[in-house]
């Protein structure tokens, strides 16, 4: 992406909106101390949900169809939204970012992703699994360079962990890197890699010492594009059609060896507490496309007729919606609550868990109950109900499967027990 692009009535509107970030970043700082989630938000968090819900409501909903069917990258707004400091939220303002919590990113996410998931994916990924290793693992030399260049929006980064051969057993990782001279050279296929595409670097892993299965991978920082990387074909997929997915090759890749991220051999704990932040904003993606979803359904029955008086006077219709809006809430509390113990620095790997099996289930469960109140139209493009059924489903698969999520949930609900 380039600045070029950018006419100068844009580039003054993403001024205001950098101004507005700023003031909205004092603003989320000074209310966060306030929150309990039976009194709800703090009054300064529900600004930054409202910003985010009036921009998606405006710019994403109404193109999300067309990206959707165009499986076009929204390069414009995901500019936009880095002018907001939506691209990086938790990065320090030093480092170029909104230096907000991991509340404030989960509302962020829901919101984008009620205007469109893709956009909410492209987001997260961002975010969670590009920027979040980084600031965690990386040294001073490497935050300069690879992340404030990523927090505008003008460059976004992928995260190369899947492979064609596994994706829950992520630590049989058959992409090696080895060193010769002051180089690090990269050979195999990453497969599945969201944002490829549009991508200027990514954290990629590769394993250093075989022998040592999941304890010889590392965490390597490349650019895009290089030298021996390729990209496979954009893979043609259910939903989020509008964020590029596709396999990343590396064929005698060579990076300078200070691209390593974190020590050698500590790739596959990078990637395991980098996969327990993104699962809340995956959390928040599908919330995000649940409450869209719901919000369509809620719409229709009060508007559509049948035997003389709209179908939301049916018990049938209450019943469906009542139990949408259960499912919606309560993945939604789990989903702050992980936030929060995050924030808290207190250990969230099981919340974070629980909140993307509840939320991803709830997603798929309140889109097709949103088709079922629609009838006919729920199964046309018509409307947005189809969409976000094939847009909710992913949440069940990546940064783990379901079933991932129920192994994680049961090995430290065992671990406690054992305490
Ligand atoms: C659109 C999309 C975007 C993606 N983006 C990225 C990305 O940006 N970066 C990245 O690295 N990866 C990405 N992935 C990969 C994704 O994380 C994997 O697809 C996911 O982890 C599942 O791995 P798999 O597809 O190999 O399925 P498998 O691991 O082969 O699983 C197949 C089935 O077996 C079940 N299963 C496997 N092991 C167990 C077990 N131990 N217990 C119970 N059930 C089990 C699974 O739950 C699943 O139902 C993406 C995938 C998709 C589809």
């Amino acid at each position: 992406m380039s600045a070029e692009y950018i006419s100068d009535e844009e580039k003054s509107k993403m001024a205001a909106l950098f101004k507005a970030r700023k003031a909205l970043n004092r603003a989320v700082r000074f209310g966060k101390n306030c929150f309990t989630q039976l009194a709800g938000l703090p009054e300064l968090h529900q600004i930054l949900r409202q910003t985010c819900q009036d921009y998606a409501a405006k710019e994403l909903a109404p193109i999300a169809a067309q990206l959707d069917k165009n499986h076009s990258f929204p390069a414009k707004q995901i500019q936009e939204l880095g002018a907001m400091g939506v691209l990086a939220m938790e990065v320090p303002e030093n480092l170029g970012g909104a230096g907000m919590d991991y509340l404030a990113y989960s509302l962020a996410v829901e919101e984008i992703s009620r205007g469109c998931a893709s956009t909410g994916v492209i987001v997260s990924v961002n975010n969670s699994l590009y920027l979040g290793p980084i600031l965690k693992f990386g040294t001073e030399e490497q935050k300069q360079q690879w992340i404030s260049p990523f927090t505008t929006g003008e460059k976004v980064g992928c995260f190369a962990l899947s492979e064609p051969g596994n994706g829950s057993d992520a630590g049989a990782a058959s992409t090696l890197a080895h060193q010769e001279g002051d180089e690090w050279v990269l050979n195999g296929t990453k497969a599945w890699i969201t944002n490829c595409w549009d991508a200027s670097a990514a954290v990629v892993f590769a394993t250093t010492d075989k022998s040592l299965k999941h304890k010889g991978i590392s965490a390597f920082l490349v650019p895009m594009p290089h030298p021996g990387l390729s990209l496979g074909k954009k893979e043609d997929k259910l939903g989020i059609r509008a964020s590029s997915t596709a396999n990343l090759i590396l064929e005698d890749c060579r990076i300078p060896l200070v691209n390593l991220l974190g020590q050698c051999g500590m790739g596959f704990k990078i990637a395991m507490q980098t996969l327990d932040s993104g699962r809340i904003g995956i959390a928040s993606q599908a919330l995000g496309i649940a409450q869209a979803a719901f919000d369509c359904a809620t719409d229709y029955a009060q508007k559509r007729i049948a035997f003389g008086a709209p179908i939301a006077k049916l018990q049938a219709i209450q019943f469906k919606l009542a139990d949408m809006s259960v499912a919606i809430e309560s993945a939604r509390l789990l989903t702050w609550k992980a936030a929060l113990l995050r924030d808290g620095k207190k250990p969230y790997s099981k919340a974070a868990a629980m909140a993307k099996l509840t939320a991803s289930e709830a997603a798929t469960f309140v889109s097709h109950q949103a088709i079922q109140v629609l009838g006919g139209m729920g199964y046309v493009t018509d409307m947005p109900a189809e969409r976000h059924y094939r847009d909710a489903r992913i949440t069940e698969i990546y940064e783990g499967t379901s079933e991932i999520q129920r192994l994680v949930i049961a090995n430290e609900i065992l671990k406690e027990y054992q305490q």
